[in-house]
């Protein structure tokens, strides 16, 4: 059978770990067996990054801006064990950060559905893709434990010396005090990657703040979502038939609950990181999570939302077997490669991905998984728990079967 041709490379970033063992893996038997891959591979596994001075890291960023599709391993980010795990000469940045700075990106997070695991919240028949603004707010604070009684403003002095002052509170005992900030070019970037993804999987679009409280902080999120709906998407929506949808973030929260899934819904900083670990859990397993970084100018990373799984890296190299979950770094390739296709018009790539997906769920629906999964599944069904390498056998013959 030839193999399935591709125009444009794909940027391939390699990681760390365990996930670095399942990426060889997942090339070796379900994608260069099938498909003329072409890609432009950068090694982001952090003894590379070490020796570059984490060049790499910025390369392959600018890479993935040039060539519009990345697709990346897990990767370390160091802290003061690993500087000395890895005999590092720095505390290298998180690679995810850097090139959510370069792609200034907001990243989608999805859960894959199966049969047999059932969501722990019973109406949700779809998946719920949390979509959450990397940028500001809390993550970029700065605070005061206050000591005692005196008076707290906030201050803003501008470009041209004029200032803008209001007291905050007049302390009479101690107590704490918060600064933060966001930008106008930041939360129209969130905007425009949510409108961009939602046309791209034709899903309706849910945004929330709570904006009857912070009446300018976060009623200009939603200020900023409207108008640029209404000047630049609003037409494009209508014609995919999907729909934005503006609500109160505590509204959001009970439409959520009671909702079949089946659309995205966009959060601010804080409740996105909260939320997507109440969504991805409820669901299921975050090795059942996809994630993709969607830059506003159309830019797409794929990556699983797991780590490296240093705990199963241990034991693989003590020589045991491990039975890691493949799933979320499997889905990464076929969401590169169909994005690729789309991208490229290429019809037999996307069809490759869709049937590679298939594969793996037809792989888990016939009771196939890692140890993971298996002690998930719902009364009724059952479950065999192999290995990591013979789980992605077990796909590669089923995905051969469809070909
Ligand atoms: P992790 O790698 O996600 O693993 C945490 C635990 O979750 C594992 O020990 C394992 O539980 C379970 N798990 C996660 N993925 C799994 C999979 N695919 N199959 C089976 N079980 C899975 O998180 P971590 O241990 O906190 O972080 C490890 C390293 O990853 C760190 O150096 C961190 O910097 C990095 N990290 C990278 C990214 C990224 O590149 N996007 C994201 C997060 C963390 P059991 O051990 O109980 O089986
Ligand atoms: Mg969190």
């Amino acid at each position: 059978m030839a193999k399935i041709q591709m125009t444009t490379p794909l940027v391939e970033m390699d990681g760390d770990e365990m996930t670095r063992i399942l990426w060889k893996m997942i090339k070796d038997e379900l994608i260069l067996p099938f498909v003329d891959l072409k890609s432009e591979y950068y090694d982001l596994g952090l003894p590379e990054r070490e020796r570059t001075k984490d060049q790499v890291t910025l390369d392959s960023s600018y890479a993935a801006k040039k060539y519009g599709v990345a697709v990346k391993c897990a990767t370390i980010t160091p802290n003061a064990q690993r500087v000395e795990e890895y005999n590092l000469t720095k505390m290298w940045k998180s690679p995810n950060g850097t090139i959510r700075s370069i792609l200034d990106g907001t990243v989608f997070r999805a859960p894959i559905m199966i049969d047999s695991i059932k969501p722990n919240v019973r109406s949700w028949e779809k998946p719920i893709t949390i979509a959450r603004h990397a940028y500001g707010d809390v993550y970029k604070n700065t605070e005061f434990r206050i000591p005692g009684p005196g008076k707290a403003e906030l201050l803003f002095t501008a470009a041209d010396g004029t200032e803008m002052r209001e007291t905050i509170y007049d302390y009479e005992c101690a107590g704490v005090l918060q600064g933060q900030y966001n930008k106008d070019t930041s939360i129209t970037s969130f905007a425009k990657s949510c409108f961009e993804y939602a046309l791209s999987v034709k899903q309706d679009l849910w945004f929330s703040t709570k904006d009857t409280i912070s009446k300018k902080y976060d009623h200009t999120f939603k200020d900023i979502f409207q108008e640029i709906y209404d000047n630049e998407y609003k037409e494009r929506f209508e014609a995919a038939g999907i729909t934005y949808f503006y609500t109160l973030i505590d509204d959001a929260v009970a439409r959520v609950i009671r909702s079949k899934g089946g659309f995205i819904w966009a959060c601010k900083n804080y409740d996105g990181d909260v939320m997507s670990d109440m969504v991805s859990t409820a669901f299921g397993s975050l090795a059942m999570m996809t994630s993709v970084l969607v830059s506003p100018d159309g830019n797409y990373e794929y990556e699983a939302a797991h780590g490296t799984v240093t705990r199963h890296y241990y034991r693989y190299l003590k020589g045991e077997e491990t039975s890691t979950n493949p799933v979320a770094t499997i889905y990464a390739w076929s969401g590169a490669l169909r994005k690729r296709g789309e991208k490229d018009g290429l019809t037999e790539l996307q069809a490759f991905a869709d049937k590679l997906e298939a594969a793996v769920i037809k792989t888990l629906d016939d009771g196939i998984m890692t140890k993971d999964l298996a002690g998930l599944v719902s009364e009724g069904y059952t479950a065999t728990s192999v290995n990591s390498f013979d789980f992605i056998k077990a796909i590669r013959e089923r995905l051969e079967a469809s070909m």
